[in-house]
């Protein structure tokens, strides 16, 4: 790298250095407020912006996410989405540790069972980027990839369990996992005859496209059930051109290419937002599936959009849009049969 490539400022550094390995750009992550304010220029106002992240969710941002954030904004609502906030320390009735009732349906140990036909499977609590509404923040799963001998008993329980007929691989980010660890967990979940489709949920396509190398195309496309991928995107702008070229490659290698996204006061929570959002997915070959109403996890009560709004927001954006391409307004309540329509 020249000198001058060195001194280039953060936000502009994809453009102009040469492209990462995923494993090196996870690693260069960002691990702390000051170096994140310095990268979007909002050094002057730390005292201003923020509280110290808890050490049990620290704050984490790959650089090429913060490279999207508008500079000297404040209120860009990538930044908002990552950047720890002091009212994270307010209790608020109603928020809790455990807000869809993960720990209820955990029939064994990694593997969640909550509707009919689909079990979702915890690879791994490891995610790219840390956002600070994320229901699981406060799930107990630690930073590793699950052990073998947790897999053994979860996949035992599968083989075990005729009426699954979806398996859905989550986390923290399955993507975390390395392309030998999902090449063997595929492989074996193929040797379930009644699993007929393999479900990946990650947000690593939008956080970390580095990602989406060629070895893991070749990994993907080689999968031995058809593959379902519902990415996690929250707002336009999280799309930009190192993104599409990710999703494009997703799209070829899976049979349904769909996003999920969460309501999130202050990021996108207006009409133009989601209008242009869902434009901007199926842009890159992405259709909408659900937009959550925000899990009432302890710490994320400022993002929250009361029901009454969402349903406006959404109705509006239907005005606007064809109808594959308005997610499905839903909020997760523990103890429901599906996600529940808001
Ligand atoms: C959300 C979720 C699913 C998937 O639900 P779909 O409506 O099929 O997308 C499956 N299992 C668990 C435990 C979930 O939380
Ligand atoms: S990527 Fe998903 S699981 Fe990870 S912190 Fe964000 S919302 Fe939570």
């Amino acid at each position: 790298m020249t000198e001058a490539a060195q001194k280039t400022p953060l936000h502009i550094a994809p453009r102009t250095t040469a492209p990462k390995t995923w494993q090196q750009a996870l690693a260069d992550a960002v691990t702390n407020v000051p170096d994140l304010l310095a990268a979007v220029g909002l050094s002057d106002r730390a005292d201003e912006l923020c509280a110290k992240p808890s050490a049990r969710f620290p704050l984490r941002v790959p650089r090429g996410f913060i490279a999207r954030m508008r500079h000297g904004d404040a209120n860009d609502p990538l930044l908002r989405q990552v950047l720890p906030s002091s009212a994270e320390d307010l209790p608020v009735t109603g928020f809790g540790p455990d807000p869809v009732g993960d720990l209820a349906s955990e029939h064994c140990s990694g593997l969640l069972q909550k509707y009919q036909g689909r079990a979702l499977l915890i690879t791994t609590g490891a995610c790219a980027v840390h956002c600070r509404y994320c229901f699981r923040r406060d799930y107990p799963y630690g930073d590793s990839a699950i052990t073998h001998s947790k897999l053994d008993a979860v996949l035992e329980h599968v083989a075990s369990d005729r009426s699954i007929r979806e398996l859905i691989l989550s986390g923290g980010d399955p993507l975390s996992l390395s392309d030998d660890r999902l090449r063997q967990l595929l492989k074996r979940i193929g040797e379930i005859g009644h699993v007929e489709r393999i479900r990946i949920h990650t947000r690593q396509p939008i956080v970390l496209p580095e990602r989406i190398d060629a070895d893991l195309c070749a990994t993907l496309e080689n999968a031995p059930r058809p593959l379902v991928i519902v990415i996690h995107c929250n707002h336009a702008n999280e799309i930009d051109a190192t993104v599409t070229p990710a999703l494009q490659r997703l799209a070829a290698c899976s049979q349904a290419l769909l996003n999920q996204s969460v309501l999130l006061r202050g990021v996108n929570d207006s009409t133009p937002a989601l209008v242009e959002l869902s434009e901007t997915l199926f842009a890159s070959g992405v259709l909408p599936y659900y937009l959550h109403q925000l899990d009432p996890v302890t710490g994320a009560a400022h993002f929250a959009v009361t029901d009454a709004m969402a349903r406006q927001l959404v109705r509006e954006a239907a005005h606007q849009l064809p109808g594959y391409l308005v997610p499905k307004l839903v909020r997760e309540l523990p103890g429901e049969a599906a996600k529940t329509p808001v």
